[in-house]
């Protein structure tokens, strides 16, 4: 699917940076499927109009989100705790009585087991089929759709209405932005809010963290993008949230217009957004130039060590990391294995660039002298795991949001 014109608003849009060739990022695959593997060319967008950002072309989202899905998000510590008090958070908050609470993109139920547990009303809507089943048989109810208009309908008709209707992660991953934001306006209750959150422009951009950028995050949202795509639904963002993961994320909360009284952060993050210049075209000419020159910091910083003779290992074989080694042309020339605690990945070869993926007992057993840390987003998690490591003598490099090498 390319897109010539913006998905949210239809005005033509500004393309800013190709990343060339790209596989699937979560197509880890086995060596007999590399002759049919998969690649588009990931070039991304800027709307001059509602500001939005935007994949020009996207695959089909059955191919990104099927039963081979690999990513679980209940996999992370950090994750799982920060799911625990956003769901906390809306339970205080946004619960009236009886609630129904949904999730769409609810992956293996990381966030919506809180309300379970509460014996709360609520249903995951979750697309990739194997980590919807993970999802029911721990007790959390799910479908395995693709959430629009439609749906809604058949929920509003089987449910009522929602108290709360939740995404984190999801949101940026769909294209057809515009039927969820109809299902939403369709299923929330007069004074429902619908809460997601996504990694966040702004953050993107200052930090160079392009490895946001992959197939399956066709959009890259702002408070005013955000603003301007519900605003044609009748729907408003009533308050915003800074949040720190996935390397800096923001939250947003929308009501229906006029219900709920508007948060002066709104307005703030807005003013901060025209100061940080994410609605004029020379920004987005900035990034492309951090983008390269972060690529050529990184395969630079590679090329010596394997001069020198060291061995490096990628650690974490995250969606991320496919941006990363293909963008800068990482093969196992210069990144002998990526070492990964997921089972299903494991075995399998990276997407594009074919590195082994192996597991972590792997990089336990002998210590790289360096590790190439794909899951830079839990770094904190990792390096406290991973002390030993630093202890012999290993050490991290990082690429954000400065390729460098952490002594
Ligand atoms: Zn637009």
């Amino acid at each position: 699917m390319t897109n010539k014109k913006c998905l949210v608003c239809a005005a033509p849009l500004s393309p800013f940076i190709s990343y060339g060739r790209m596989p699937i990022a979560n197509g880890f695959l086995p060596r007999d499927k590399f002759a049919e593997e998969y690649f588009f060319e990931m070039r991304v967008a800027y709307c001059p109009s509602c500001h939005m950002v935007q994949l020009i072309e996207q695959p089909e989202r059955e191919m990104m989100f099927n039963e081979n899905y690999a990513f679980f998000s209940g996999t992370s510590t950090t994750m799982t705790a920060h799911f625990q008090r956003f769901a906390q958070d809306v339970m205080r908050d946004y619960l009236g009585s009886d609630p129904f609470v949904v999730e769409i993109g609810s992956n293996d139920g990381i966030m919506l087991k809180n309300f379970a547990e509460k014996k709360i009303r609520h249903l995951g809507i979750e697309p990739s089929a194997n980590v919807a089943k993970v999802a029911s048989e721990r007790g959390i109810k799910t479908v395995s759709r693709f959430f629009e208009k439609d749906l809604a309908r058949e929920i509003l008709a089987e449910h009522g209405q929602a108290d709360a209707f939740l995404a984190a992660n999801a949101m940026c991953h769909i294209p057809y932005a515009h039927s969820i934001a109809e299902g939403v306006k369709i299923l929330l209750k007069p004074e429902g809010v619908m809460i997601f959150e996504d990694p966040y422009l702004g953050d993107v951009l200052e930090k160079t963290s392009y490895d946001q950028i992959y197939d399956e995050h066709v959009f890259l949202f702002s408070v005013q993008s955000i603003s301007q795509l519900f605003a044609r639904h009748g729907l408003e963002v009533i308050d915003v949230k800074a949040q720190g993961t996935h390397g800096g994320s923001m939250r947003y909360f929308i009501a229906h217009k006029g219900a709920r009284p508007i948060s002066a952060s709104v307005g703030a993050q807005i003013k901060k957004e025209k100061k940080l210049g994410l609605d004029e075209p020379k920004t987005y000419d900035k990034f492309r130039r951090n983008c390269e020159r972060s690529r050529d910091e990184l395969k630079k910083l590679l090329l010596d060590l394997k001069k020198q003779g060291r061995r490096v290992a990628g650690y974490a074989a995250t969606s991320k990391s496919t941006t990363i080694t293909n963008y800068c042309g990482i093969t196992t020339d210069l990144v002998e294995f990526i070492s990964d605690t997921t089972p299903i990945k494991q075995g399998k070869f990276s997407p594009g660039v074919h590195i082994p993926v192996l597991p972590y007992e792997k990089f336990k057993e002998k210590y790289p002298d360096y590790a190439l840390l794909f899951g830079w987003n839990h770094f904190e998690e990792i390096t406290r795991k991973e002390q030993g490591f630093r202890d012999a003598g290993g050490k991290w490099i990082l690429y954000v949001p400065k390729v460098h090498v952490l002594n």
